[in-house]
């Protein structure tokens, strides 16, 4: 199975020789570099052909994945969802949608909880566990990617997901658009500063229902960063299928 490791070391050496590393990422202050482990027809892939996967997390988020959905499919391009299992429970219309009109929705906990890395391997199992059931009553398909909250991990935390069959992505374009105060030219320009030849850019559709979050500066945002990456010589494509890997377990 394909497996990405995040790691606080700067390594650039290849992990088996299938490593590769695609960039780094600053959370909560501390420097992240990630390390992609993938399968060999990806490092094939990734030289001479400039890939981009668009990634949203944090919904199903009401309106504002309505029209994110609605932008996406205007400029045809299909994306993964990383979805919190209560919203999912809450929109199941729109989780729904997002697999209707070739999206993959994924598993990003059941409460975006920042405690999952240190809780018991029985406990993060039960969290991760009722968001996949919420998603596959929906869908009909059990997700296999699973995407940490706030990027943080546990080698404890790796160890249960990886035993439940998960793969974890994280990201290595991140234009912190759930930043309220970021502006839609600031989002654009982050992800553009950042774009690496295979480019997994990190938005946000949703947030924590309890949260009054509105996603204008997203919203306004994506039509151009879906244009520029085309004008820059990029394809858009799945996540899935950027990483050679099946979306889902069944
Ligand atoms: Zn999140």
């Amino acid at each position: 199975m394909a497996w990405l490791i995040a790691s606080r070391s700067c390594v650039t050496s290849s992990v088996s020789g299938r490593a590769r590393q695609l960039g780094s990422l600053t959370a909560k202050g501390v420097l992240f570099t990630l390390v992609f482990v993938l399968a060999p027809a990806l490092a094939q892939a990734a030289a001479p052909q400039k890939l981009a996967a668009l990634t949203f997390d944090d919904g199903p988020y009401g309106q504002p994945t309505n029209q994110i959905l609605t932008i996406l499919k205007a400029k045809q391009v299909p994306a993964a969802f990383f979805l919190i299992g209560n919203n999912a429970h809450q929109h199941p219309a729109l989780v729904a949608r997002e697999l209707a009109e070739g999206h993959i929705v994924e598993n990003h906990s059941l409460d975006h909880a920042k405690n999952l890395s240190s809780l018991t391997p029985a406990a993060l199992t039960k969290n991760i566990q009722s968001a996949e059931q919420i998603i596959a009553d929906i869908t009909g398909h059990k997700p296999a990617l699973f995407r940490p909250p706030y990027g943080y991990t546990s080698p404890k935390m790796l160890a249960t997901l990886r035993k439940l069959g998960y793969t974890i992505v994280m990201w290595n374009d991140a234009p912190r658009d759930y930043q309220q105060t970021a502006t839609p030219d600031q989002i654009v320009s982050q992800v553009m500063g950042e774009l690496k030849p295979t480019a997994i850019i990190d938005l946000h559709d949703g947030r924590d229902v309890k949260i009054n979050y509105p996603r204008q500066n997203i919203i306004a945002a994506l039509p151009k960063i879906i244009d520029g990456l085309r004008a820059r010589g990029y394809t858009l494509v799945r996540l899935d299928k950027l990483l050679k890997l099946k979306p889902y377990l069944s």
